[in-house]
């Protein structure tokens, strides 16, 4: 630590409290508290602060500056692109202590939490009032609001809330020179100059520590209804998709996943596959779906002979494929554990690389050809290498995603783990990797979309930034990082390429 242990201790005035791995038992309980579930590198910290308030966050983040001491930022740690895994001799700031739910707006229509509220307990306290939170995504039971807004998170409610900043009416914020912004809107119309609010979503910590915010609630659907699909290729979905929308039906959720996405979960959960598969259907026991989608809206939205056409539709154009309804709470979790598993199955059981982007939506079916084509070109091309540690024959991808609004999770399966895989193994599979998502960008890059839809930059993807980007757009951006951060003490390496320590000295 580059200030004293007592400095840093003294900034905690209102109850929180500074661990070190000595503090701890078991070392990995201590190193979790610095990673996050991309596992990108190993974390390095020296120290974590679990902050109980504003002013606390405030303090600590002067005495860092005067220090050049880095910070890393830590919400839920669910992150998927390695923001908040702590490099060498950084402090882990935690906002798990900051986890109250401060009121509700009802001019707004808003809830007033601290940034370290759990994504779902939000949800929770929104359904008491009647409402929804506008956010949901399967990592809710960890994630913070927080770390939701410094990513921007979206999840599967935007195709019918749209994106989570329309909510935000509100952040209290403490910038890298340690100063408080109440950036705090009271009405919905304020038009004074820069909406310095808008600039701290998505910034990935990089500009400031996010500690309240204010966030607009959604009206709940009243009757929801959820249906799952299995279809023979990815190609119906979007034609799922516009018999939906081309009979007025308003999406709730639209998720689309793959067959392999389905056994991977089946397998991990020792669970049945969703449909009971017979003979002679276009996705009997021989001849597996090639796609499902999970799809839902609210009855009391829709009159039931509009619904009942679109089933006749979906009926009469795929014959012979399954469909499940589910009208009630217990169907409906037994249906969304197929796609909400699909994750936690991956990472549990196979080496993987996630990506996640997002393409214009009449793209999607040439670019899922496109990468089985690409995946089965790298096994083929590795057999021909006579080192037999450079073969991938286990190598796979699975796309899954958030389809109406055009995002694609894509996922890489190396060797399974159960298989302890040596070193070399898992080189190969990461230059594999690697390999393949320049396919994915330089895709992206001529045709559009974006290299990251939901999960934001963080470590992960900061080269392909620079690449995504002019030149004039990156110098703004690290302008825009050295008014807000001049010691570049927050989160450093994120969203830019490392900067060294000198480089850090205010
Ligand atoms: C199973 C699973 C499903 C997921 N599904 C989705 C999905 O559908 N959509 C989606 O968008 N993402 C998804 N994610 C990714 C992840 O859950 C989101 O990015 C989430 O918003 C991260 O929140 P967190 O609190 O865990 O943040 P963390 O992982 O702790 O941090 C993420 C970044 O934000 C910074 N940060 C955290 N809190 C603050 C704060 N208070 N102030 C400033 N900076 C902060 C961190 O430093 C880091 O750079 C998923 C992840 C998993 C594991």
């Amino acid at each position: 630590m580059n200030a004293g242990r007592q400095e840093f201790q003294d900034c905690l005035i209102d109850g929180g409290r500074l661990l070190i791995a000595a503090d701890f038992d078991q070392q990995d309980e201590f190193l979790e508290l610095g990673s996050d579930r991309s596992r990108l590198r190993s974390p390095g910290h020296q120290a974590v602060i679990e902050a109980a308030s504003t002013n606390e966050v405030a303090a600590i983040v002067r005495l860092a500056l005067q220090n050049n001491q880095p910070l890393r930022i830590a919400g839920g740690r669910t992150g998927l692109v390695g923001g908040a895994i702590a490099g060498q001799d950084e402090i882990v700031v935690s906002l798990k202590r900051m986890d109250h739910i401060l009121g509700y707006d009802s001019n707004l229509n808003a809830l007033e939490l601290e940034a370290g509220v759990i994504t779902a307990h939000a949800e929770t306290r929104a359904r008491e009032l009647g409402m929804r939170f506008p956010i949901d995504l399967a990592a809710s039971g960890s994630s913070q609001v927080g770390g939701n807004i410094a990513t921007h998170a979206g999840g599967n409610r935007v195709v019918y809330n749209g994106l989570l900043r329309h909510y935000i009416v509100g952040l209290t914020v403490v910038t890298g020179t340690g100063e408080i912004l109440e950036l705090n809107e009271t009405v919905l119309k304020n038009n004074t100059g820069y909406p310095l609010l808008q600039l701290f979503i998505g910034s990935e910590g990089t500009l400031g520590v996010i500690t309240k915010a204010r966030i607009r609630l959604t009206p709940g659907p009243r009757d929801l209804k959820t249906a799952l699909f299995a279809l023979n290729h990815p190609q119906a979905a979007f034609d799922v998709l516009h018999l939906f929308e081309n009979a007025g039906v308003p999406l709730q959720a639209f998720e689309f996943f793959d067959e392999l996405a389905c056994q991977l979960v089946c397998s991990h959960l020792s669970i049945k596959p969703p449909f009971v598969l017979h003979q002679g259907a276009a996705a009997d026991q021989s001849q597996p779906a090639g796609a499902y989608v999970l799809v839902e809206w609210d009855g009391a939205e829709v009159h039931s002979d509009q619904m009942m056409s679109v089933f006749e539709q979906i009926e009469a154009s795929f014959p012979g494929l399954p469909g499940r309804l589910a009208d009630n709470s217990r169907d409906r979790a037994d249906l969304w554990r197929y796609r909400e598993s699909i994750s936690e199955s991956i990472s549990m059981e196979f080496l993987a690389a996630k990506n996640d982007i997002s393409i214009p939506l009449d793209m999607i079916p040439e670019f899922i050809a496109n990468l089985g084509n690409w995946v089965a070109a790298i096994v083929q091309q590795t057999k021909s290498v006579d080192d037999t540690d450079l073969d991938m024959p286990d190598l796979q991808a699975t796309v899954i995603g958030h389809l109406a609004d055009g995002t694609l999770h894509i996922n890489l399966l190396g060797p399974a783990v159960r298989s302890q895989p040596d070193q070399n193994r898992i080189i190969a599979f990461q230059q594999a990797a690697k390999s393949i998502n320049e396919k994915v960008y330089n895709y992206i890059y001529r045709n559009g979309g974006s290299i990251s839809a939901e999960h934001g930059i963080g470590i992960l993807k900061r080269e392909a930034l620079m690449q995504f980007h002019d030149a004039a757009t990156m110098q703004y951006m690290r302008a825009i990082k050295q008014v807000f951060d001049p010691g570049g003490i927050l989160n450093p390496g994120v969203l830019f390429v490392e900067a060294s320590a000198d480089e850090r000295a205010p």
